[in-house]
This record gives C-alpha cells, structure tokens and sequence, in this order.
C-alpha cells in the first residue's frame, strides 16, 4: 500500500505489461501480509501458552499507524496486530494480559527505584545500588512489576465473549 507499481517496472500505466506488474505486486504484498499475519498468531499463541500472565506497554500504535515513514508504519502495525493477537489468545486460555504505562520503563531501576538515564546506545543497565544488566531485561522487570501493581487495561476482550474462537483453534 502507498506505493506505485510504476516505479518497480518503468513501463506504460494501462499496457498489458503494466497490469501485470500491477498484479504481481498485489500479490506480493498479500503474500507478504499473510506471512506477517501468520507469525504474529503463531508467535502470541505461543507466548500467551508459555506464562500465566504476559505484561507489555501499552504503546499508542493507533496514533504511530497513522505515521507517514512506511517502514515504521509496517513495524507498528505489525506490533499492533501481534497484541491483538496475543489478547485474543489469552481469552482463549484464560491467561492475564496487562498493557502497562510505558513511562519510565527503561530509565527506573528494576531493583531499588531509581532513575538511571540511558541514552538509546546504552546497552546495559547499571545502578549504584550494584544492580547490572542488561536494559531490555530490566525493563521487562518494571513491566511485570507494574502489570503486578496496576488494575488497569487487562485485555480488549470481555471475558465471556470469547466464542468466536472455535473456527481458528481448528484451522
Ligand atoms: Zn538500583
């Protein structure tokens, strides 16, 4: 989407050759939407199956999808449909799924509190309670210590809802 199958082939709009273009690159980009469909769900059923509570931001991709850089658009729309997806399935498996607020996620210390700044580059995380690691990891420690405290989001599905399951769970 948003881009012109002119530039692939540099031929004439409406020639046969250009239809064809036009049709092959339809087709690529189903292709290619599918695939990234398919390990979104394969992905989120494996990870709501793995715990019994799955914590994440709660990121405000509905505003990033509107973003006009495409390659981030596709990261964000793509992140958006693996949370769908891993909501979906915890309904389904009557797992907990906790978006928390992303603030402060990667700057607090997973372990005493404080505030450590950290540029993008800064890999790992080290505080002068003597606390190290790397900062992916203690961010997902203050993710699943705020999805412990918060009584917030839980899900876009209602729980009881959940019987339009049953034609996936299937296939
Ligand atoms: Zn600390």
């Amino acid at each position: 989407m948003g881009v012109s199958p002119v530039v692939a082939t540099g031929v004439q709009p409406q020639s046969n050759n250009y239809k064809k273009a036009k049709e092959k690159l339809a087709r690529i980009h189903l292709k290619v939407s599918r695939q990234r469909k398919d390990f979104a769900v394969k992905l989120a059923k494996c990870v709501i199956q793995s715990a019994d509570l799955i914590a994440y931001e709660d990121l405000q991709v509905h505003n990033l999808v509107k973003n006009h850089k495409l390659a981030k658009s596709i990261g964000d729309a793509a992140w958006y449909q693996f949370r769908c997806w891993l909501e979906y399935f915890g309904n389904i498996y009557g797992k907990v799924t906790v978006a928390v607020p992303p603030q402060y996620t990667t700057v607090d210390c997973s372990s005493c509190g404080r505030q450590v700044k950290k540029t993008l580059s800064t890999r790992t995380h080290k505080c002068v309670c003597g606390a190290q690691l790397c900062r992916d990891e203690n961010a997902a420690l203050n993710i699943l210590a705020k999805s412990l405290r918060t009584v917030g989001h839980t899900g876009i599905y209602a729980w009881g809802q959940n019987d339009l399951c049953l034609d996936l769970e299937t296939s």
